[in-house]
């Protein structure tokens, strides 16, 4: 199992426009993030965890010309934004792209890009086509080619989201609260990648602080730090003062278990 960090930003991303904070005038290339998503590939297998406004330019940037399918965690711009740009997969997939999420993130979906959602006779011409798979429960795995994913839920805020575990990678995007049922899903792991957003109260997100005692809690073998937020100043300010199995991701990252 290999997962690609294609994105590790905030909302924003990361320079934010117009602001002069140490994060955004940092020189230090591990400070540039994209948007939050990555790939999870194992065998012949590719997908996209998340789809966000910067989509295209990760997959150009990660050379990841296929895709296999697409699983939504949820329905925030920054998760989704992209979706126009799985036209060039369902040319290389030769059809339409399977799309994996709660229903009410389809619903979501749907309401922002109607288009791509219209039957095939009133779909236009070079409209995304898309092959919809609604999750309606977590904890029941589903199996894509070479990867079978079980969905847990996650709580951003009060809004109910997923993360992903596949084989002993887990992958948790936007969390304030972890569910008993999703933590008794996550031991064992090898590899766990988390969000971290700043040092100071969220209502949505964790902080750093809260992210850390969730991975000593879990205890995977190795953590990853994401969704960062420019208020976490650069990396080379906190990186040293993480345990020895806790990292901060960087965009293009690559972590193999
Ligand atoms: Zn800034
Ligand atoms: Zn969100
Ligand atoms: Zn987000």
């Amino acid at each position: 199992m290999r997962i690609t960090l294609v994105g590790t930003g905030i909302s924003q991303g990361i320079p934010v426009i117009g602001c002069s904070c140490a994060a955004c005038t940092s020189a230090d290339l591990r400070d540039k993030r994209l948007r939050t998503a990555a790939v999870l590939e194992k065998g012949n297998t590719r997908i996209a965890l998340d789809i966000g406004p910067d989509f295209r330019q990760q997959m150009l940037r990660s050379g990841i010309h296929r895709l296999d399918a697409l699983c939504i965690t949820h329905e925030h711009s920054d998760h989704i934004a992209g979706l126009d740009d799985i036209r060039p997969f369902n040319w290389t997939l030769r059809g339409a792209m399977p799309l994996y999420a709660e229903p009410r993130v389809i619903e979501a979906l749907t309401a922002r890009f109607p288009y791509a959602f219209q039957p095939p006779e009133r779909r236009y011409p070079g409209a995304p086509e898309l092959e919809v798979h609604p999750l309606a429960s977590p904890l029941t795995p589903f199996t894509i080619g070479d990867i079978t994913l079980t969905p847990f839920r996650v709580l951003h805020g009060k809004l109910p989201i997923l993360g992903f575990r596949a084989d002993n990678l887990a992958y948790i995007t936007d969390c304030s609260h972890l569910p008993d049922e999703s933590k008794a899903l996550l031991r064992e792991l090898d590899v766990l990648v988390i969000n971290a957003l700043r040092h100071t109260p969220h209502p949505m997100h964790f902080t750093l602080g809260e992210a850390l005692a969730l991975i000593e809690e879990l205890a995977p073998r190795r953590a990853y730090l994401t969704h960062l937020s420019h208020e976490m100043g650069p990396v080379d300010s906190f990186e040293r003062t993480l345990p020895a199995n806790v990292y901060v991701a960087q965009d293009g990252m690559q972590i193999s278990c």
